[in-house]
């Protein structure tokens, strides 16, 4: 049987890594085998585990592109049960698709978590494609820093910048839709 595919997405501090890593958790109570992977240019905290924003964690492969996560794992269904995928905007598009489907069709299910949108509204393009492939979406949301509403744009505090920067709460807030605007 096909893998199931469940996808955890919102703006930044909603919530994300904590859903996640609630499964992960459950996933090891009930004594599954797992791979946990997350892309290396998270490291805001460290390059060895997944960390929320409140400090709990669990190890991970720090993931350089798909070529060298295959040379490190099989995801064959005798070995691995499930696979979780942190901060997936940061994969490559095509190659995440083409092996996230590889591994649901061995029977192993994925759980991925990330940003659905960057801080100006623009979707993320793998997790859009990763949301149009996914069997059971999730969508959290985090509370406004100004006026404690619901959530749901990441906005940036500082001007300019790439898309792709990572920073915690120096550089990025939740927002609702009244007191955001793209930057
Ligand atoms: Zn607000």
């Amino acid at each position: 049987m096909r893998g199931n595919l469940e996808t955890i997405v919102g703006a930044m501090f909603a919530g994300k890594t904590s859903e996640l890593l609630k499964r992960i958790l459950w996933a090891k109570h009930q004594n599954k085998k797992i791979i946990v992977i997350k892309p290396s240019i998270d490291n805001r905290y460290s390059s060895q585990k997944i960390i929320t924003h409140n400090d709990l964690s669990h190890e991970c492969f720090a993931m350089i592109n798909w070529k060298e996560t295959l040379e490190h794992f099989s995801f064959k269904k005798d070995n691995t049960d499930v696979v979780f995928l942190d901060e997936i905007q940061f994969m490559d598009t095509n190659e995440t698709l083409s092996n996230i489907e590889k591994i649901l069709n061995e029977g192993i299910d994925v759980v991925c978590a990330g940003l659905d949108q960057d801080s100006r509204g623009r979707p993320w393009e793998t997790s859009s494609m990763v949301l149009g492939l996914s069997d059971k979406i999730l969508k959290i949301y985090g509370f406004c820093n100004v006026c404690g509403m619901e959530a749901t744009k990441t906005y940036r505090k500082t001007e300019g910048g790439d898309r792709t920067q990572v920073g915690a709460a120096n550089i990025y807030e939740p927002r609702c839709l009244k007191h955001w605007e793209p930057r």
